[in-house]
This record gives structure tokens, C-alpha cells and sequence, in this order.
């Protein structure tokens, strides 16, 4: 497949032209930026890269920081027994990325831990350009401890991630000031980045004979009118949060810790609860998740901006040139894209097949298994934890027999699980067992390693989208809108985005009914019911109507699930209010 990564040209960065007219700053603890850059680990880093090349498209005066993590995440292996095994995913910062001059440090503990950032420039080739900064601490002056904390992300125990917030928020905030930044608005992509408004907080601290009885020496207000708080996760136990004893050791003197107590929570230092009472405009990632937010969190205003998909990263070439040939203007505004229920059903059925054809060749270099591109495939990729229901398709191995031997179908499944996740990998494992005992019944194939890489290949190529998580614990998903870009059709559990794209029988369809928080087994029921009782025979017995809802699908679905519109919603109502 063509890349739509530009190739970039380190030696051609320098930070000076962006310095003048760059005025929000986005901090995301990961980023994907493009496949052989491994800062992240999966939706909420792919998301953070989309809405950079979206910004890049619009020419949004936005800069982006993240860690550089040299380690990765994580390359997933699978072994005999279908058991993940970890090992390191490092990358070479030098040929992407170029090292700037500016150094900055912070205490952590008894040390000073300096911090450099790298350049990296996402060009758009409809727009502007847009700077990225890898935060570093491997660097010389450094305790070889300190060198390791912006290796791993997600790695190690609290006290290291909480040292990765301290760089990412506190450095981060100092990097952009001794850049010679202007920023104005911060946006604190998730809470992992809410210590840059703790800094911000220390940086207004009122001289204490202006400090009323009962008041708070920081100004928090002022703070408030600085900072953006995105939100993605719906249960409290999802929240970052570390004690306020290892806040102590680690950042010695740095602020007043019972000040901090009554902003973020008396027991723990919870970030989200700091992003919440720091931020004067806070969002959940869809109208869904936004409700559920506002009712964990009483008291505070929580908007919705839906997700969205940065189209010209996840359309396949296939479709890209459907789409650059009857809207050209689709990258800059995919509101045109509202038409391509108009275009020609062979048009759109054609591209669908290269798609699949290479989703077939993968599958096939990769896993060994053949799949019949005449036959539907159903894909299910994402990381691999309980609350998704990784399993929930295999819920009764016989039905899915007999279901396929009806109407023969074949499955592509792909995630990693958190190295700590135990549930997630015993999810894995499951699924290799499910392969083996549906052997010579049903195609069924595990891509190792997700990736972009693999996204890019994977989700494109799939005739059904599959989702099946816990509701409403899917704060927005994002995988489900690339594949309605390609023409996928999502078979979904109503949570997330998929409340507002979801049209039965037009859109796609849903996994049982709105609300319904049903048992596995239920849920199990309604998604083998439909298969087989409307989305296959409809693949088999009415080749016309399926393609009708294809084009449904990209019209309805791309046209506004995308990071375009939702940039431009950030930039209207939560960036210059
Ligand atoms: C899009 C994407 C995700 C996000 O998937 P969800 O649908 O949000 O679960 C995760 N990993 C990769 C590699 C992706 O491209």
C-alpha cells in the first residue's frame, strides 16, 4: 500500500518558523505518527496522531508534545500456546526526528533530570505544517536511571510512570517556554498530562497579603482559562492516580500538598479529578461517553466532542482514488463525501475487492491461512481486554459452525494486551484455542503485533466490522469509522460513537438493543442471531442491497466521523471561547 506518511526530512527542521504563530499546545502521552515511530500504543495514540495531521490539514496553530519513548510499547510474539510475549519495540529518533538545542530540567527526588526535546514536522500535502515534540531524558548529564524514563511507554511500576508524567506535563510546559513558545490554551489529552496544569498553577501562585482567608494562593482561575481537558475513560478504576507519598518523594517541595489534596482527591492524587478542577472546558470523546462522565463526576460541565478518523491516513489507496477523483476537496473538508451514496455501486465494489485482496495476501504471507476473497470476512481488532469482549464471538463454537455452514464466513482478529493485563492475554490465548478447534470449519486467523501497519491493512479489507464491548465502558472507539471510510460495515454493540452513526440496516447493525446491559451470554445470542439471520444472507442472497449500505456507510459515516470536523469543533468552541 503507498504511504501517506510523507518522508520526512530531519535536517530540514528547525523550530523558529512555528515559534510566532503557535498558540495551543496539545500534550498526549502517546502519538502515532507514523508506523516506524513506535510512541504508542494504540486508540488513544492513533487518535492523537490523526488530530495532528488534521491539524497540519487546516493549518491550525498547534503544537504537539509527547515522549520520545526509544523503547516502544511493546512488539507482540505468540507463542505455541497462544500465550503474548513481550519484547522491547525500540526506534531510531535520528532518522525521523532532529534534536533541538534546548535543554530543561526538573527535580525528581534528590536529582535533576534534564530533558531535551526532538523535532518532528508532519507536512500535509493539502495544508501546512505542524511541529511535534519527542520529549527525551537520555541524555549525558543524566543518572543512567534517569536515562531509562522515556524509554518504555506504559511501562514499569507507578513510580516510573509518574516520573513520565513529570516529564511529559512539567518539562513539557518548560520545554515550550524556553523554545520561546507563546502559548496561550493547553490541551491535556487524557489525564496523563495533568501536571502541566499543576505547573501552570505553581507559575500563579499569589504573593500571600493578596490571599484572603480561606483562599487558595493559586490561582486557579487563571489556570482554568488556560487548560483543555479531553477525557476518554468511562470508570473511575480506569483513572490514573498515584499517593500522595510517592507525589512527596518524588517532587520534593515542588507544591503544597494539601492545596493539591482539595483539588484532586484526599486519599490519591487522581489525575483525571486534577484535569477536571484545572480545566475550563472539559469534553468526553462522544455524546454517550460524555452523559456517563457528567454522572461520575457531578458538579463539573462536561461537553461532547466526538471522535473521529483523519480519512486520507486509514482510506485504502483504492478508495483514496475513487474519493480524489469524484471529491477532490474530500482531505480539506470530508462533508463532501456526504454524495458517495451516488457513486457507481461496481465503482465501490472494485475497490473493495484490492482491498480485501490485500487483507487476503496478509493473512495469507502471515498467518498461513487461506481466505476466499468471495466469501465475507469479519474483523475484530483492538486491544485485547475484558471489557471488549474479545472472546464473545466464540461464545458457542458449534452455533458458529453451523451458522458458517450456511453461509460460509471467515474471521481476522488482531491486539495486544497490556503487559500487566492478565485477563487480556488469558484473552489471546483463548482465542488461539478458539482457532484450533474451529480448524478445517471455520477460516480464522490472528494477526501478531497490531500496529498501523496492520490497521492499515486489516481494517480496510474487512466486509464486516465487529464490536462487542461492555456498555458503556467504549468511551468513543475509532476503528469501526476507518472501516465505513473502506466501505466496512460495523456489526457493533450500541456504545461509544456507534449511538450516533448507527442506522439499522442502513448504517450497519446493532448488537442487541440501546441500554441493554446485557449478561455474555445474551449479548452472544443477539450477535449470532443477526449474523446469521441478516447480514449474511444479506451478503449472499442480495449482493445490491449490500453494496447499497456500503455507500450508505461512507456517506453517512465518513463524511462526519472524521478529525477534520472534530478539529474544527476543538477550534471553535473549546479554543477560542
Ligand atoms: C484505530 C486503532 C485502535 C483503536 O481501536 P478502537 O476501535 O478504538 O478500539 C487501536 N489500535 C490501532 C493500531 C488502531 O489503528
Amino acid at each position: 500500500m503507498a504511504s501517506v506518511f510523507s518522508p520526512p526530512d530531519p535536517s530540514a527542521f528547525t523550530i523558529g518558523p512555528f515559534l510566532a504563530h503557535t498558540h495551543v499546545a496539545y500534550f498526549s502521552m502517546e502519538m502515532a505518527l507514523r508506523p516506524e515511530m513506535h510512541t504508542y500504543s494504540g486508540g488513544l495514540g492513533v487518535l492523537a496522531g490523526d488530530t495532528a495531521r488534521s491539524c497540519s490539514d487546516l493549518e491550525l496553530p498547534v503544537v504537539f508534545v509527547t515522549l520520545i519513548s526509544r523503547k516502544g510499547y511493546l512488539r507482540q510474539e505468540i507463542d505455541k500456546a497462544g500465550w503474548q510475549i513481550e519484547h522491547p519495540d525500540p526506534w531510531d529518533p535520528h532518522k525521523l526526528a532532529m534534536p533541538l538545542r534546548a535543554k530543561v530540567a526538573v527535580q525528581i527526588c534528590e536529582r535533576e533530570v534534564w530533558v531535551r526535546p526532538w523535532l518532528y514536522v508532519i507536512t500535509s500535502p493539502i495544508g501546512g505544517r505542524t511541529p511535534v515534540l519527542l520529549l527525551d531524558t537520555d541524555l549525558d548529564e543524566n543518572h543512567p536511571d534517569d536515562r531509562r524514563i522515556t524509554d518504555h511507554l506504559y511501562g514499569g511500576d507507578d513510580e516510573y510512570r509518574l516520573k513520565q508524567e513529570i516529564v511529559l506535563g512539567i518539562c513539557g510546559l518548560r520545554v515550550l517556554s524556553a523554545l520561546g513558545f507563546n502559548v496561550r490554551i493547553y490541551h491535556l489529552n487524557e489525564g496523563h498530562a495533568a501536571l502541566l496544569a499543576l505547573d501552570l498553577l505553581r507559575r500563579y501562585t499569589r504573593p500571600i497579603d493578596h490571599v484572603a482567608l480561606g483562599e487558595s494562593k493559586y490561582d486557579v482561575g487563571r489556570v482554568r482559562e488556560m487548560c483543555i481537558f479531553t477525557t476518554h475513560t468511562p470508570v473511575e478504576a480506569g483513572h490514573d492516580r498515584f499517593s500522595y507519598d510517592l507525589v512527596e518523594r518524588l517532587l520534593p517541595e515542588y507544591i503544597d500538598i494539601n492545596q493539591i489534596r482539595i483539588l484532586a482527591g484526599d486519599n490519591h492524587m487522581n489525575m483525571t479529578r486534577l484535569a477536571l478542577q484545572l480545566s475550563g472546558y472539559v469534553n468526553g470523546v462522544a455524546l454517550r461517553h460524555a452523559e456517563t462522565t457528567q454522572r461520575m463526576f457531578p458538579g463539573y460541565r462536561i461537553r461532547a466532542i466526538t471522535n473521529g478518523v483523519h480519512l486520507p491516513t486509514w482510506a485504502h489507496s483504492a478508495f483514496s482514488d475513487i474519493y480524489n477523483e469524484h471529491f477532490p476537496s474530500w482531505g480539506h473538508e470530508p462533508s463532501v463525501l456526504v454524495k458517495a451514496d451516488q457513486l457507481p455501486s461496481d465503482l465501490v465494489w472494485t475497490a473493495h475487492m484490492v482491498a480485501k485482496g490485500d487483507l487476503v495476501d496478509l493473512v495469507s504471507r502471515t498467518c498461513g491461512v487461506r481466505m476466499d476473497p468471495d466469501k465475507p470476512i469479519i474483523g475484530y481488532a483492538r486491544r485485547m481486554t475484558s471489557y471488549k469482549r474479545p472472546e464473545l464471538l466464540f461464545s458457542d463454537l458449534e452455533r458458529l459452525a453451523q451458522i458458517s455452514e450456511r453461509y460460509p464466513f471467515q474471521i481476522v482478529l488482531a491486539g495486544k494486551a497490556h503487559p500487566h493485563d492478565e485477563h487480556g492475554k488469558g484473552h489471546i490465548q483463548g482465542i488461539h484455542r478458539h482457532i484450533d478447534a474451529l480448524r478445517d470449519k471455520i477460516p480464522v486467523a490472528f494477526l501478531p503485533d497490531y500496529d498501523l501497519d496492520i490497521a492499515r491493512a486489516l481494517v480496510p479489507g474487512v466486509d464486516v466490522w465487529l464490536n462487542t464491548p461492555v456498555s458503556p465502558l467504549e468511551a468513543s472507539g475509532t476503528s469501526g469509522m476507518k472501516a465505513a471510510l473502506n466501505g466496512g460495515l460495523n456489526l457493533s454493540v450500541l456504545d461509544g460513537w456507534w449511538v450516533e452513526a448507527h442506522i439499522e440496516g442502513v448504517t450497519g447493525w446493532a448488537i442487541g438493543e440501546d441500554g441493554q446491559h446485557g449478561a455474555n451470554d445474551a449479548t452472544a445470542e443477539y450477535l449470532y442471531a443477526k449474523l446469521e439471520n441478516v447480514v449474511l444472507p444479506l451478503y449472499y442472497n442480495d449482493r445490491a442491497g449490500w453494496i447499497t449500505m456500503m455507500k450508505a456507510a461512507i456517506s453517512k459515516i465518513a463524511s462526519s466521523f472524521n478529525t477534520q470536523r472534530m478539529m474544527r469543533r476543538y477550534a471553535a468552541e473549546a479554543y477560542l471561547c
